[in-house]
């Protein structure tokens, strides 16, 4: 069974224009990344050629044969995006392969990364995972109560301070990933929550964070709607996941 990633592209790419228009947004302000993990380099190209420039993976083993492969075949350069769990030991390989980091969930790994892009002579784009909806299985630093709990907030507050100031890494904005529900609509407090704790932190460290990277397949509209910048979209483009 094969799969049109160019009309999915443009199907998406709708939607997300649709989402803007009811939110009254620039649909320009939405960055869509195609997450190709588990689909080989071939299909990440056919991607490409239909005008995907941001690509999401969440694997650094994976992303290591890959990403070499899709940068020897185009001559255009697209920007690669780590979003899945990051151990600390993988820091330098992700630091070398990515160009954004989303899943940046504990000081360690923020420290780790920061030095291997002052290594490097570079800087990366960095983003908080953030556990907003406090689902056990879920990575990412712990808010859940944040707007009710002076603890959990003055933590928070803490982690993005320490973030901001550590060089070779740019604290951007702010991730997360929404429960599986039955209804997109019930993903809608745990967006709103991030966007206004992204707010937050704006005020606490004096600088912007204009990054808000929420949504996937199922939920992204929604996402969209409660101020997502960066939605991250697998199966709507690529087709149903085999394996993972
Ligand atoms: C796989 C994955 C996505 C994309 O999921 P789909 O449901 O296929 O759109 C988004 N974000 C993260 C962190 C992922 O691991």
């Amino acid at each position: 069974m094969s799969v049109d990633i160019a009309a999915n592209l443009k199907r998406v790419r709708d939607e997300i224009n649709s989402a803007c228009l009811r939110a009254g947004r620039d649909p320009r302000s939405v960055t869509l990344i195609a997450v190709s993990k588990t689909h080989p380099a071939d299909i990440v190209l056919q991607a490409i050629a239909a005008n995907a420039m941001h690509l999401g993976e969440n694997r650094v083993e994976e992303a290591e044969t890959k990403i070499p492969l899709v940068k020897q075949a185009i001559p255009k350069p697209v920007t690669w995006h780590m979003i899945g769990h990051l151990q600390s030991r993988k820091a330098k390989d992700a630091a070398a392969l990515f160009d954004v980091i989303h899943s940046v969930d504990t000081l360690k790994l923020g420290e780790k990364l920061s030095r291997h892009m002052e290594e490097l002579g570079r800087t990366i784009d960095i983003m908080m995972e953030i556990n907003v909806s406090g689902e056990v299985n879920k990575y990412g630093i712990a808010a859940h109560d944040w707007q009710t709990n002076a603890e959990t907030r003055l933590a928070l507050f803490d982690s993005a301070r320490q973030f901001a100031r550590l060089p070779g890494i740019r604290l951007v904005g702010l991730m997360t990933m929404a429960p599986i529900v039955n209804d997109m609509q019930e993903t809608r407090p745990v967006f709103a929550s991030l966007a206004q704790l992204r707010d937050a932190l704006q005020l606490e460290i004096g600088s912007a964070l204009p990054q808000l990277s929420m949504g996937m397949t199922d939920d992204y509209p929604v996402a969209i709607e409660e101020g997502a910048t960066l939605v991250r979209i697998g199966r709507a483009i690529f087709g149903a996941r085999t394996t993972q």
